[in-house]
C-alpha cells in the first residue's frame, strides 16, 4: 500500500483534511498528531475499521482503543449513564490529555472496545486532530501509530519508521507538545480511579472531582494484581538495549553510571546513558543523550520516547538511564521509563 504524507506544519490544510476525511468514512487509517502522541485513526464506530488498527499495529485484541471526539455532545452517542463527574472533567481539561472511560452504548462495537462493555473516549487539544475527527464522521478510535512494543510516536518521522506502506495517509504536523499518552480516569467504579497517569496529575482531578483513587495494580509490587487498563499489563517500549535505571543523589548516580561505563568499556560493550542537559557533561566512556532539562520537566516527558527510539538506532547494548521523579509529570514519565526498563533499578548508596 502506498501511504500518503500530508504536511501541516503551518495550520491545517483543508484539502488534506478533506481527503483524511473520506478514507476514515470509508475505513481506512489516518495517523495524525495530537498533543499527546501520534495516533492511528479509524472510524471507531465501523467493527471492521477497527480491527485494520490492531491488524497494523500488531496490537493484542484484548488491548481497547480510545475513542477520539471533536465535541462535547458527540458523547452522548457513544456512551450511557454519564455521570456529572464527566461534564465537570470535560469543562476543566477538554480539549486536552484527559480520557475518561465511561459505559458503552450499542453504538460502539465491542471490536473498537477490546470486548469491555466500557469505552474510552477523549477531545484532544490538537486543532487538525479535530478538524479531522469531525471530517471523518466524529468518533475516531486511535491508539498511539506506533508498532506494538515500540516507543509512541512523538514526531511524523516516528510514524514513518513504523506505519509506511501498511496505512493509508500520515498527517505530518511536527513534533508533539506533551509527549506521553493521555491520563486515564475510571468513572465507572465507586470513586473516580487514574487507571494510567499522564499530564493531567492526581492533584489535577483532585482539585475538580476531591479525592481521587489511583489503579492499585500501578504501584504496588504484587504482579498478580490485573491493570483496570488491559493495556498497561504489557510491556511497552522496550529498547533493544537492555535499559536500568539509576536511582540516588545526582551525584551518586553521576558517579555510579561513570563506574558501570568504564567497565563496560574496558569489556568491550557499549554503553548509552539517559541524562539531562544538567549533568550531560559529567559523563564520560558512553553515548550521552540529553532528555532536557530539569529546570523544565516537559521538556523530558517531551524527549522521553524520541530519545529511546534514538538508542535502537544507535549500537549501544545497554542503556543507563537517570530517574526523573519531578513534581507533576514525574509520575507518568517514571510509569513509561520503568516499563521501558522492564522494572530493571539499581538503586544507590543500599
Ligand atoms: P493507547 O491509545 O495506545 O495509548 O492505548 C489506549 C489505552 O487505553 C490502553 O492502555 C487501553 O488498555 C486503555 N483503554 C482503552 N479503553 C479502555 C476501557 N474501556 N477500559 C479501560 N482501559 C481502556
Ligand atoms: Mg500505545
Amino acid at each position: 500500500m502506498k501511504t500518503v504524507i500530508v504536511k501541516m506544519r503551518d495550520g491545517i490544510d483543508e484539502a488534506g483534511i478533506c481527503r483524511a476525511g473520506e478514507i476514515l468514512r470509508s475505513g481506512g487509517l489516518v495517523a495524525f498528531p495530537t498533543e499527546t502522541v501520534y495516533g492511528l485513526g479509524a472510524n471507531a464506530l465501523d467493527a471492521e475499521a477497527a480491527g485494520k488498527i490492531y491488524r497494523a499495529k500488531g496490537r493484542p485484541s484484548d488491548n481497547p482503543l480510545i475513542v477520539h471526539i471533536a465535541d462535547w455532545d458527540a458523547i452522548r452517542k457513544i456512551a450511557i449513564d454519564i455521570p456529572a463527574e464527566a461534564k465537570r472533567l470535560a469543562d476543566a481539561f477538554w480539549p486536552g490529555p484527559l480520557t475518561m472511560i465511561l459505559k458503552k452504548s450499542d453504538a460502539v462495537p465491542f471490536a473498537t472496545t477490546g470486548g469491555l462493555d466500557t469505552v474510552a473516549v477523549r477531545l484532544p487539544g490538537n486543532a487538525a486532530a479535530r478538524a479531522l475527527i469531525r471530517a471523518g464522521g466524529g468518533y475516531v478510535a486511535a491508539p498511539s501509530a506506533n508498532t506494538s512494543g515500540r516507543p509512541s510516536p512523538t514526531k511524523a518521522e516516528h510514524v514513518v519508521q513504523d506505519m509506511d506502506g501498511v496505512i493509508d495517509m500520515i498527517i505530518d504536523g511536527g513534533d508533539v507538545e506533551i509527549g506521553i499518552e493521555s491520563t486515564i480516569v475510571d468513572l465507572t467504579d465507586e470513586a473516580p480511579t487514574i487507571l494510567r497517569p499522564g499530564y493531567i496529575s492526581r492533584e489535577m482531578l483532585g482539585r475538580v472531582l476531591g479525592t481521587v483513587e489511583v489503579d492499585r495494580a500501578l504501584t504496588s509490587e504484587d504482579e498478580s494484581l490485573r491493570p483496570k487498563a488491559p493495556g498497561m499489563k504489557y510491556r511497552h517500549y522496550a529498547p533493544r538495549a537492555q535499559l536500568f535505571i539509576v536511582q540516588g543523589t545526582q551525584r551518586q548516580v553521576r558517579e555510579k553510571i561513570n563506574e558501570l561505563a568504564a567497565a563496560n568499556a574496558a569489556a568491550g560493550r557499549s554503553t548509552g546513558v539517559i541524562g539531562t542537559d544538567e549533568s550531560r557533561e559529567y559523563y564520560a566512556n558512553a553515548l550521552v543523550k540529553s532528555i532536557g532539562s530539569r529546570q523544565d520537566e516537559s521538556s523530558i516527558a517531551r524527549h522521553l520516547y524520541g530519545i529511546l527510539r534514538e538508542f535502537d538506532d544507535s549500537e549501544v547494548s545497554v542503556i543507563y538511564s537517570e530517574a526523573f521523579d519531578t513534581p507533576q509529570l514525574g509520575q507518568a514519565v517514571m510509569n513509561r521509563l520503568i516499563k521501558a526498563a522492564g522494572h530493571q533499578i539499581i538503586l544507590c548508596g543500599i
